[in-house]
């Protein structure tokens, strides 16, 4: 449905989103007997290299990459059943999957399965991931490769950046740099791109400030913004005044929806789990996108942030004018303060610890739809998480789903839930399947190699036990990781900024005993008396955050010093068992990520913005040229097939090159 006729089913499909979920957490509220089962998602730019211009293109041929990789799949399936149908011992391992995704120059892969508990199981992350690689590779043209690079540098710059060429025409974006072609073909795609467009009343307006260099004409205009097309009723947005004088202007849902991230869903062993590991982690997303900045170039510029999250934002945000409050209120229901792709806005467990103080009293929720979930015996923070979500419109609707039996399934909740791009997700658990409640980490830049890919979801992964196990408290307003993740997008935010966070992030010890995750009720925690909310946490410095601050008995006041996440981790390690090879290796993920928050090694963002500004045919005016693109993507493939060793200054990025194949 094109967004005329959707808009008018949009109560329709909430109600019957509603009704599903309803379904869905009464069904498997209970559940108990889940593990810790994870695993990551890593999203892949294919680009096509034009050796003879010495140009790096994006490879616009998704469909027939996917198709051949899903038969790999399926062969691979047959055989391994065909072996166990002889001999009931085969073990083997589940074939690795590909997913399509927005971009059709783009690649999503996961492990075939999802890993388990145990220890050595991390030590096959780095491996599934190169192996991923290596078959995206294998069913790739002789010009072609996968990258691991979050935005393509050039998307939508002057010239040809893809292959095959289109010029920037189409009535889905009407944008004026990306053609309708680059988008995956499913009609969903579209749909979601010229819907967003409709529900907005105008084109998606993306402004990046740019890096202003030593060239850089001062203010910066952007040059290629066409002030006099006349193709589309859209081509108005910039004649008024869409473009920010001092930023890169994108227009389209692929600038952002076209980018890669990394992402980590964990199941829990019951629903009261996953609430706490979703609060617990959200305090930690902007940290580790600032960690894992891995995004300088827009559209051809260098820009003057490190990080992708505000592209994405922008690129789909569909609130009219009235929602962004700069109408009065006439035709829409709410002001919204945010976009559907932003950090969450409220925490949702049932934890004592989370005070009122932390969510924000202003939240906007469907107040129907939350009293509806009340009335049928859902808690109120859950109530309110979902009745927030509500407050968006369905973008894309089928019609042949309207026709059908919504029960047993949960097409039309997901449809709400998986359009908002928040940057966790609270998973419930598909209906008829045997998989739990699940917590999705969205936040993290994918990385170029698969060293630090892997190097973060096990970061994450052991963060989580240690959560768990040790009952830690992350808790900050939640407008503070709003404004976390505002900083995160300063170039150098490692080494230039503070981010707020928790103090003491241990529970207090007469509490220890009692924290629990189950669900079985334990006594009522003895609280301290509490602090005022504006004394628990303050500003760190993301070394402080993930390395530790040494306690210091001798200033005055004494200082406690903080414990830092790693050595966190380290602690919990010691813990348990865990014998000393796996250690060792485990060692190398986390200097990885201590070596990157301390700034002893660059961040991708840092490493891609200096090899620019070091090539000979960079003219220092912030423009990234299809000779330096060329270059850098050659570099950031090498990089990817763990070939870094002939890359000049790879170790600046990971450190002393350790031969990894
Ligand atoms: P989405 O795109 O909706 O986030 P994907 O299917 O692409 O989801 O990726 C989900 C990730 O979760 C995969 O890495 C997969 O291995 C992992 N996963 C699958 N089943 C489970 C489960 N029961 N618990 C936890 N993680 C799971
Ligand atoms: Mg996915
Ligand atoms: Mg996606
Ligand atoms: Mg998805
Ligand atoms: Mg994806
Ligand atoms: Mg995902």
């Amino acid at each position: 449905m094109d967004w005329e006729e959707a808009k008018l089913h949009a109560d329709q499909v909430r109600k019957l989103g509603i009704q599903q979920l309803l379904d869905i957490w009464k069904r498997y509220r209970g559940n108990e007997r889940d593990v810790l089962l994870w695993g990551d998602e890593i999203e892949y730019l294919v680009v096509s290299y034009d050796e003879k211009n010495k140009n790096a293109r994006l490879s616009l041929r998704q469909e027939e990459i996917l198709e051949a990789l899903g038969r790999l799949e399926r062969e691979q399936k047959e055989t391994i059943a065909k072996r166990k149908a002889e001999d009931p011992n085969y073990q083997s391992e589940v074939p690795p999957k590909f997913h399509p995704e927005f971009g059709r120059f783009m690649l999503e892969s996961t492990p075939g399965a999802p890993y388990g508990g145990n220890w050595s199981s991390l030590l096959t992350v780095e491996s599934n991931m190169k192996l991923r690689r290596r078959l995206a590779k294998q069913h790739l043209g002789e010009h072609e490769a996968p990258i691991t690079m979050t935005s393509f540098p050039r998307l939508g710059a002057e010239g040809i950046f893809t292959d095959p060429y289109f010029p920037a025409t189409g009535s889905k974006s009407r944008s004026q740099y990306l053609p309708d072609e680059l988008i995956n073909l499913h009609i969903r795609f579209p749909t979601l791109a010229a819907n967003i467009r409709s529900r907005r009343g105008a084109k998606v307006a993306i402004n990046m400030p740019v890096f202003y260099d030593v060239n850089t004409p001062r203010p910066f205009r952007d040059p290629t913004v066409d002030y006099d097309r006349h193709l589309y009723p859209e081509d108005d947005d910039v004649r008024r005044g869409a473009v920010k004088e001092g930023h890169i202007y994108m227009d389209a849902m692929g600038f952002g929806m076209g980018c890669c991230c990394l992402q980590i869903t964990f199941q829990a062993k019951n629903m009261s789990e996953a609430r706490t590991l979703y609060d617990q982690l959200a305090p930690l997303g902007p940290i580790m996108l600032a960690l894992t900045a891995a995004t300088p170039i827009f559209k051809g510029f260098l820009a003057d942030v490190d990080v992708r999250w505000n592209v994405i934002s922008g690129a789909v945000d569909d609130r009219t004018e009235e929602e962004r409050g700069l109408k009065p209120l006439k035709n829409s229901r709410y002001k919204i303060p945010k976009s559907r792709y932003a950090s969450i806005s409220t925490y949702l467990s049932e934890d004592p610890r989370l005070r009122p103080e932390y969510n924000d009293p202003n939240l906007v929720v469907n107040e129907d739809i939350k009293k509806e979930l009340l009335d049928n015996g859902m808690d109120e923070r859950l109530a309110t998480h979902f009745a927030h979500l509500f407050i968006r419109d369905p973008l894309v609707i089928f019609k042949e789903t309207l026709e059908s039996s919504p029960e047993g399934l949960s097409d039309h909740f997901e449809n709400i839930q998986s359009t908002n791009w928040q940057h966790m997700r609270f998973k419930p658990p598909p209906p008829g399947d045997s998989i739990g409640w699940r917590v999705e980490f969205r936040s993290m830049e994918i990385q170029l190699t698969d060293f630090e890919n892997a190097a973060y979801a096990i970061f994450i992964v052991l963060l989580t036990r240690a959560i768990l196990s040790y009952g830690l408290n992350f808790y900050i307003p939640i407008d503070k990781v709003d404004e976390n993740m505002h900083t995160a997008h300063a170039r150098e935010a490692i080494r230039t900024k503070k981010f707020w966070f928790r103090k003491d992030i241990f529970p207090p010890l007469h509490q220890h005993a009692h924290f629990s995750t189950s669900t079985t009720p334990s006594p009522t925690p003895i609280l301290p008396p509490p602090l005022p909310v504006e004394d628990e946490y303050t500003l760190f410095t993301i070394n402080e955050i993930i390395n530790g601050i040494p306690p210091n008995p001798k200033s005055n006041p004494p200082t406690p010093g903080f414990i830092g996440l790693i050595p966190l981790i380290e602690a919990y390690l010691n813990t348990v068992n865990i014998d000393v090879e796996t250690r060792c290796e485990l060692s190398d993920y986390l200097d990885l990520v201590g070596k990157r928050a301390s700034g002893e090694l660059m961040t991708g963002a840092r490493w891609i913005r200096e090899f620019v500004r070091g090539h000979t045919e960079y003219m220092g005016d912030s423009r990234v040229g299809v000779g330096v693109n060329y270059d850098l993507v050659k570099a950031v493939e090498k990089l990817g097939m763990g070939r870094g060793g002939e890359v000049t200054g790879s170790e600046k990025l990971l450190g002393k090159w350790k031969g990894r194949k």
